[in-house]
């Protein structure tokens, strides 16, 4: 079992992109003035809420540092506040509106998108202490300071699951507002399309909640729609009866990585009807010094067959590792950690059909060029590959509500880049690097006719747009709504950060 943890542990560093070593390392803070604005919220927010932690406290380091998994998202807010209710976040984001304050906002703090969850000299609404649950008969109620494990854990006793994170320590909110990747997509859809409710603070501060037959627009806009229309207070997500899990850690040498990519690809064109719960978190490394790649399979498959036999494929190949396990979606969530402060992270993913030849071809031009940024200091490259399957799409189109992304149904692979690296002085270059080798493949795959557009946000870097991968009507949709429940433009003025639709 020991085993099991630390490679779990291993694999997961690098599956979350990770630079390897784990450690922590927290930069300075810079020394932000705060503006005419949030000096006004502060104030206010003190005198009429309570506590707010300011640059002086014991405790500002934590929350504007340390509870972000990036460090490159650690900033410097002119104070900080913790909203102990849905009626405190109503009252902010009134005090936001009446000072003209700039704001971020933070959930589990695992959007690596600089500014997306932070800010510097504007005010940070940290949302853990909106922390209750609610365990119905097929639904749990979930506050958004809540994390994933917290979910799979309140699930456990009455064995079922729902369809989250694939990491324990990712929020609920963050990951529930732009899809959702989890290991059961196949058969179950998105973690967004498995929202069946939102309680949300909107820009005029008012708070209403938003299902299928109440407010049916906003709630297609939020499935898929991040930050651009409010703070939700409340998700209410499906659950299902999956008492037990059976679970593969498989890791490959160099040699096997031709039949690793072939494998997955092979999954993701599976396209069952009644399709078998069945994901993964497929990963290549490659260790610039030492010149050595390696891949590794987390699988996880609904139910108790053992091995899990979705996985047949990756099982054929040999393996330097192989444990399989039958458990509970806690238990392997409880061995799968990713600390909350790693080193600075650059992703960039694009998105093709599946194609072993391309996928492969992709995976060694990747690693040539991974020699050209080998002096850079912690560097940690990874490549990261996942599946949108036809059916998981297939969910959004039959469940009478859709959702933002308008996905047809067929299978794609997305891989993306996973850089992790030390010292500030490099982000530019990392930057540029990743970015460039990313466009110059996806122009590749548009030659070939394999490219598809779709941008997810999870996986996307900050000089990526995802919703110019999503139907021109539907964000043209998407806008029409945010103008009618944000017509003052709170989120996407004030609250300025991550993934915003635009004008
Ligand atoms: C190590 C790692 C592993 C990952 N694994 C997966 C995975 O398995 N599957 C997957 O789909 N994605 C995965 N992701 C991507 C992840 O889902 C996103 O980064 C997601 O945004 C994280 O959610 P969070 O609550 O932790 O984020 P935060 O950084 O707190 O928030 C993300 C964005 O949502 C906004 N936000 C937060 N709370 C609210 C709220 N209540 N109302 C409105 N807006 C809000 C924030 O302002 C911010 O813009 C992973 C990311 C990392 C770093």
């Amino acid at each position: 079992m020991r085993l099991l943890v630390e490679l779990s542990l291993l694999t997961l560093v690098a599956a979350s992109s990770s630079t390897g070593a784990g450690s922590s390392v927290t930069t300075p803070l810079g020394d932000f003035a705060p503006t005419k604005g949030s000096t006004c919220a502060c104030k206010k927010l003190s005198c009429e809420l309570g506590e707010v932690i300011l640059p002086s406290s014991a405790t500002y380091v934590v929350q504007a540092a340390e509870n972000y998994w990036d460090v490159r998202a650690d900033l410097s807010p002119a104070c900080i506040f913790l909203p102990a209710s849905a009626d405190e976040v109503s009252k902010a984001v009134s005090i936001f509106k009446s000072c003209n304050a700039q704001f971020a906002v933070r959930g589990g703090g695992h959007m690596n998108y600089p500014g997306s969850n932070n800010i510097d000299g504007g005010v940070l609404l940290a949302l853990e202490k909106l922390n209750n649950v609610i365990v119905k008969r097929d639904t749990i109620e979930v506050g958004p300071g809540l994390n994933w494990y917290d979910v799979y854990s309140a699930l456990e006793p009455y064995g079922r699951a729902a369809i989250g994170g694939r990491l324990k320590t990712i929020g609920v909110p963050g990951l529930s507002l732009i899809g959702g990747f989890h290991y059961f997509n196949n058969k179950y859809g998105y973690a967004m399309d498995n929202v069946v409710s939102y309680d949300i603070v909107l820009g005029n501060a008012s708070q209403i909640t938003v299902n299928k037959s109440s407010h049916p627009d906003l709630f297609w806009a939020l499935k898929g729609g991040a930050n651009n229309y409010g703070i939700v207070t409340k998700f209410t997500l499906r659950t299902f009866d999956i008492p037990k899990v059976s679970t593969t850690i498989q890791v490959y040498n160099e040699s096997g990585i031709p039949d690793f990519l072939t494998a997955v690809c092979d999954m993701a064109m599976l396209d069952d009807k009644d399709p078998i719960a069945a994901g993964m978190v497929a990963t290549v490394q490659y260790n610039a010094t030492t010149k050595v790649a390696s891949a590794s399979l987390l699988g996880v498959q609904e139910g108790v067959s053992r091995p899990p036999s979705q996985f047949a494929n990756f099982s054929a190949i040999p393996a330097t590792t192989r444990i399989n396990n039958v458990t509970t979606m806690k238990q392997w969530a409880t061995d799968l950690d990713s600390p909350k402060q790693m080193f600075r992270v650059m992703f960039s993913h694009k998105t093709m059909k599946p194609d072993a030849d391309v996928l492969h071809s992709i995976y060694k031009t990747w690693k040539d060029a991974v020699d050209q940024i080998a002096d850079i200091e912690g560097l940690y490259p990874t490549f990261v590959i996942n599946i949108a399957s036809a059916s998981a799409a297939r969910v959004a189109r039959t469940n009478g509500v859709g959702n933002v992304w308008g996905l047809e149904e067929e299978s794609h692979i997305l891989w993306q880049f996973s850089t992790g690296w030390a010292l500030a002085q490099d982000d530019l270059r990392v930057e540029a690097w990743s970015r460039q080798l990313a466009e110059h493949l996806h122009a590749i795959n548009v030659k070939k006719g394999i490219a598809s557009e779709f941008v997810y946000m999870g996986d996307a870097g900050e000089w990526q747009d995802p919703f110019a991968g999503f139907p021109k009507e539907n964000v043209a949709r998407m806008r029409e709504i945010r103008s009618s429940y944000d017509p003052k433009g709170i989120f996407s003025r004030l609250n300025w950060g991550g993934f915003k639709l635009g004008i």
